[in-house]
């Protein structure tokens, strides 16, 4: 092995064994493993899950670990992310603990909110979290074939896609987003004014939404709905919420 291999195959490994100590997903991981000192967790190092490391979390630990994540997130307490070294530890090959279906709004980027690093979560973004058969696909990728243990479908407050629903909007290929929707304006149970302009209802629906969406992802995937029957994986609504940063599991 030349000098260059050798120089490259140690990083690699190097970048591996120190994942471990302060990666968003990992450090808790490890936690549960023990044996490293606490101080460790907060190098500034290469933070990605190896296979092993992933492959030993429950569905359980994965959310556990996601709300941790969230709570440094929410009291400005992140992990210092090098992404430069989290590159190439996960250039050859990715390990993601959770695949997230989240909104593609601005304010709601699922890495940071859950406060992860690049190779922990895959994530899929589509205007008010619909789950249509190429997301569906793509749950399927991350959880059949990658062994992502959790689908997290998030949405959250505030959501124009919802309004857009509730509002009956339409314009090119995004009335058929909406309409996808609809259906949970309908299914919202809400006393008082139900309109895009009553931010409560339009959090209500944005919660219907999530809720149908998980759903639809276990009637319209025996791929998803097997997993989680044989207690592989979890399929768990979330709601985000841009006032406070609280991510809100349901389940
Ligand atoms: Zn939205």
């Amino acid at each position: 092995m030349n000098r260059k291999q050798n120089a490259c195959c140690g990083h690699e490994a190097d970048g591996r064994r120190r994942s471990v100590l302060k990666s968003a997903l990992g450090a808790v991981a490890l936690g549960a493993a023990g044996g490293f000192p606490l101080a460790w967790a907060n190098l500034a190092e290469a933070a990605v899950l190896t296979r092993e490391q992933r492959d030993k979390l429950s569905p359980d630990d994965v959310i556990a670990m996601l709300k941790r994540g969230n709570e440094r997130f929410r009291t400005g307490k992140m992990e210092r992310h090098d992404y430069l070294a989290q590159k190439r530890a996960s250039a050859n090959g990715q390990y993601p603990a959770a695949v997230v279906l989240g909104c593609i709004d601005s304010r709601a980027p699922a890495e940071i909110i859950l406060d992860a690093g690049i190779g922990e979560m895959f994530i899929a973004r589509v205007a008010g979290n619909i789950a249509n058969d190429d997301l569906l696909g793509s749950l399927e990728f991350a959880c059949a074939v990658s062994g992502a243990k959790l689908v997290l479908v998030m949405g959250h407050t505030a959501c124009g896609a919802i309004k857009g629903a509730i509002d009956h909007a339409q314009l090119g290929h995004l009335t058929g987003v909406l309409d996808k929707i609809k259906p949970a304006v309908d299914a919202t149970a809400f006393d008082g004014a139900r309109d895009s302009e009553n931010y409560a209802f339009v959090d209500a629906v944005a919660k219907t939404n999530v809720l149908r969406t998980v759903e639809g992802i276990r009637r319209d995937s025996s791929v998803l709905a097997g997993l989680e029957k044989d207690g592989k994986i979890k399929i768990v609504g979330s709601m985000y919420h841009l006032v406070g940063g609280r991510v809100e599991f349901y389940g």
